[in-house]
């Protein structure tokens, strides 16, 4: 496969999510016609109220802004401190929020980890560093308060 149908296939998956969760969105008051996945998912939506207009499907993704990579990273993240798989996720999570970070801005801050490391790993071609990853998330909320 080329870089290019990579990218292509990017889209189409990316694409298909899209229309998913502006979907799920038109029914998200039907609570009894959702499943605990997409309970989880129109919670997340709702949490991003300054991206209603793209769950609403008025407002198109792009490079710079694309709402629907940040939801799926915050599944991402979501599964991981369910699991706390790496180990140290929930601490790094509960260390944030004692300093007294909102909960969804605590998240954003391993999101940030996350996201800088698995594209590290694209980049590189490199499988994903989780030695690394876990000391990165001790740091996190360990130092000095800012
Ligand atoms: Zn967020």
């Amino acid at each position: 496969m080329s870089q290019d149908d990579h990218q292509e296939v990017f889209r189409s998956v990316a694409q298909a999510g899209r229309e998913a969760v502006c979907a799920l969105w038109r029914r998200r008051g039907d609570a009894a016609s959702l499943g605990a996945a997409e309970k989880h998912l129109v919670k997340l939506l709702e949490e991003h109220d300054e991206y209603r207009e793209f769950w609403e499907g008025t407002k198109e993704a792009d490079e710079n802004e694309n709402p629907f990579m940040h939801l799926t990273f915050h599944q991402l993240l979501d599964q991981q401190l369910e699991a706390d798989d790496p180990p140290g996720t929930c601490a790094a999570l509960e260390r944030l929020v004692a300093r007294g970070l909102d909960p969804h801005k605590a998240k954003h801050e391993i999101i940030k980890v996350l996201v800088f490391d698995l594209h590290n790993m694209m980049m590189t071609q490199r499988e994903f560093d989780a030695e690394a990853y876990c000391k990165k998330l001790d740091a996190l909320g360990s130092g000095e308060p800012t």
